[in-house]
C-alpha cells in the first residue's frame, strides 16, 4: 500500500507493484513510491494528447492565469513540501546561507509566477504592398519531463510551467530517488489544469527510456547527467523529437590577485557548496592565483571547519548526499585525491553510518588530471588549484568537455569580463557564480547540453515557428 498514486488523465492510478523511497540521512525506507509500467506511459501520453486539443486552443490569459494558481497552490502547501524535500532528498529546510528546502520551494513559486507572465507575441517581419508576414510561435504537442535527484521540484517546475504556459500538455518522471515532492506537487496541480494535461509516472531509468523512445511524445526535456543525455538524444531521432538537454557540469572559477580574499571566499564557499555541492552550475574548480592562494585556502578551510553537516531534519548547515552511489562515487574521488599527495584541508572520511554523510572538504595542492578536477564530483568537495599566469589557467578552465558555467573574480571589472567572455560555458559570471534567474537563459555548451531554459528564450523551446505569408495586391 502507498499513499502515492501515478496521475493520468486527472485520475489517481495505483500500479500492482511498488518501489522503496530511502530518506539518505536514516537509510530508512520513508514510503512505497507507485511503479509505473510501459502500459502506464502509453496510457499518459495518450491522455496528454487528448488533452491537447482544448489545452492549446485555451486562451493564453487563462493559460497564464492556472500557472499562477498553479504557483499560489503550491506555496499553500509549502510546509509540506519543504518537509518531504528533507524527507527523501536530504536537504535541510534551512540550511547553509538559507538555500536549503525552503529556498528551494521558493525558487519554485518566483520560476512559476515569472513564467506565467512569459508571453510570445506574434511577430510581424514584413508588411508591405507585396505581402505581410507574421512568425507565430506553435506548441508543440506532448512534452516528456525527466528530472534528477538534486533539486526534484525546483527542476519539475522549470520544466513543466513553460511546457504549460505555450500550451503543450505534459507526462513527468521524477527521479526514483526523490519522486515523493513532485507526485504530491502533480496532485496539487491537478486540481487547477483539466485532466490530461499534467501526467506523472514514477519508475527508474528504463521508464525514462520508455518516455525518451515514444513515438507519439513531440519533445523531450531532460535535466540529468551527460550519459543519459546522451542516450536521450540518440533515442529521440526516432521521431525527430525536441530535445532541451540540461546536463552536467564542472564549472571552474579563476580568482586573480587583485582579489579581496575576505570578501570573495564566503561567497565562492557557498557557491561551491550549494545543495552540498550537488549542484549542476556549481563552482567546482577553483583556480587561484599564487599570491593570494595560501590565504584562500585557509579563508575556505576556515569556514568549512564552522559548518555542520548532518541530518536535515535538525538544525545543520548540510545534510547527507543524496543517494549510494553518489555517495560512493563521493568517496571513491576524495580516496584517489588523497593517493595522488594532495593537502586535504579539511574532511576527506566519511562520517560512519547510518547516512551518507561526507563532511565538507577541501583540497589543496592537487594536480588537474585526478578524478577530483577532471570530472564533477557532484558533492560536498572542492578542489582548489594554483595559477601564476592568468592565460594558463584559462586554457586550463578550458579544457574540458563540459561548459555549464565559469566564473572570474577581481576587484578589476573590466578585465574580469574581458576574462570571462573567454571561458568556453553557457553562462559566465564576475563576481559571481551559479547565479541564475528565471528572466536570464540558462543552458551548457560543449556536453553540458543542448538548448536553454528561462525567459522568453526558454519558452520559445517549447515551441515550433509557423511563418504565416499573406499576399498582397
Ligand atoms: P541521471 O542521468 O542518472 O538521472 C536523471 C533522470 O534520468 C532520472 O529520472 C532517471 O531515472 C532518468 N534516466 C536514467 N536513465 C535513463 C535512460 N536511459 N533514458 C531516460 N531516462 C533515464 O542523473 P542524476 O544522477 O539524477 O542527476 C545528477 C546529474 O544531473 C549531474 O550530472 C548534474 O550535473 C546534472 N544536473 C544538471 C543540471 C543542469 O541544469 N544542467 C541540473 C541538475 C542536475
Amino acid at each position: 500500500m502507498t499513499d502515492y498514486n501515478l496521475i493520468i488523465d486527472g485520475k489517481k492510478i495505483a500500479t500492482s507493484e511498488t518501489f522503496p523511497v530511502i530518506n539518505p540521512a536514516t537509510e530508512e525506507v520513508v514510503a512505497q513510491c507507485p511503479k509505473a509500467t510501459r502500459e502506464h506511459v502509453d496510457q499518459a501520453v495518450a491522455a496528454a494528447r487528448r488533452a491537447f486539443p482544448a489545452w492549446s486552443a485555451t486562451p493564453d490569459a487563462e493559460r497564464s492565469r492556472m500557472v499562477h494558481a498553479i504557483a499560489d497552490a503550491l506555496e499553500a502547501h509549502k510546509e509540506e513540501l519543504t518537509k518531504l524535500l528533507t524527507l527523501e532528498q536530504g536537504k535541510p529546510g534551512v540550511g547553509f546561507a538559507g538555500m536549503g528546502g525552503a529556498f528551494e520551494i521558493g525558487g519554485t513559486l518566483t520560476w512559476a509566477h515569472a513564467t506565467a507572465d512569459l508571453e510570445l507575441p506574434v511577430e510581424v517581419i514584413q508588411d508591405n504592398d507585396e505581402a505581410r508576414i507574421e512568425v507565430h510561435r506553435k506548441p508543440l504537442g506532448v512534452i516528456g519531463s525527466i528530472t534528477p535527484w538534486n533539486f526534484p521540484l525546483m527542476i519539475a517546475i522549470w520544466h513543466t510551467m513553460p511546457a504549460l504556459r505555450s500550451g503543450n500538455t505534459i507526462v513527468i518522471k521524477p527521479s526514483e530517488f526523490t519522486p515523493l515532492t513532485t507526485l504530491r506537487a502533480a496532485e496539487i496541480i491537478n486540481e487547477i489544469v483539466p485532466p490530461g494535461v499534467f501526467n506523472i509516472v514514477t519508475g527508474d531509468g528504463s521508464l525514462g527510456a520508455a518516455i525518451s523512445t515514444h513515438p507519439d511524445i513531440n519533445k523531450i526535456v531532460f535535466t540529468g547527467s551527460t550519459a543519459t543525455g546522451k542516450k536521450i538524444m540518440e533515442s529521440a531521432a526516432g521521431n525527430l523529437k525536441r530535445i532541451t538537454l540540461e546536463l552536467g557540469g564542472n564549472d571552474a572559477a579563476i580568482v586573480l590577485a587583485d582579489t579581496d580574499v575576505a570578501a570573495a571566499a564566503p561567497r565562492i564557499f557557498a557557491t561551491a557548496l550549494f545543495n552540498n555541492g550537488q549542484t549542476c552550475a556549481a563552482l567546482k574548480r577553483l583556480y587561484v592565483h599564487e599570491d593570494i592562494y595560501e590565504e584562500m585556502c585557509e579563508a575556505l578551510a576556515n569556514i568549512a571547519r564552522s559548518v555542520k553537516t548532518g541530518d536535515g531534519s535538525g538544525d545543520v548547515d548540510f545534510g547527507p548526499i543524496q543517494n549510494k552511489v553518489q555517495f560512493e562515487k563521493v568517496c571513491t574521488i576524495a580516496r584517489e585525491a588523497k593517493e595522488s599527495g594532495a593537502r586535504f584541508l579539511t574532511g576527506g572520511e566519511p562520517v560512519a553510518g547510518p547516512g551518507y554523510f561526507f563532511p565538507v572538504t577541501m583540497v589543496a595542492d592537487i594536480a588537474d588530471d585526478t578524478r577530483l578536477v577532471s570530472e564533477e564530483p557532484f558533492g560536498p568537495i572542492l578542489p582548489i588549484l594554483k595559477f601564476s599566469d592568468v592565460e594558463d589557467a584559462l586554457r586550463r578552465a578550458n579544457d574540458s568537455n563540459s561548459g555549464l558555467g565559469g566564473s572570474v573574480w577581481s576587484r578589476d571589472v573590466a578585465r574580469a569580463s574581458e576574462l570571462a567572455s573567454r571561458l568556453e560555458c553557457g553562462t559566465a559570471w564576475v563576481n559571481s557564480h551559479a547565479m541564475i534567474q528565471p528572466n536570464m537563459p540558462f543552458g551548457g555548451v560543449k556536453e553540458s547540453g543542448v538548448g536553454v531554459e528561462f525567459g522568453r528564450y526558454g519558452l520559445e523551446e517549447y515551441t515550433n515557428i509557423q511563418s504565416l505569408y499573406i499576399a498582397k495586391g
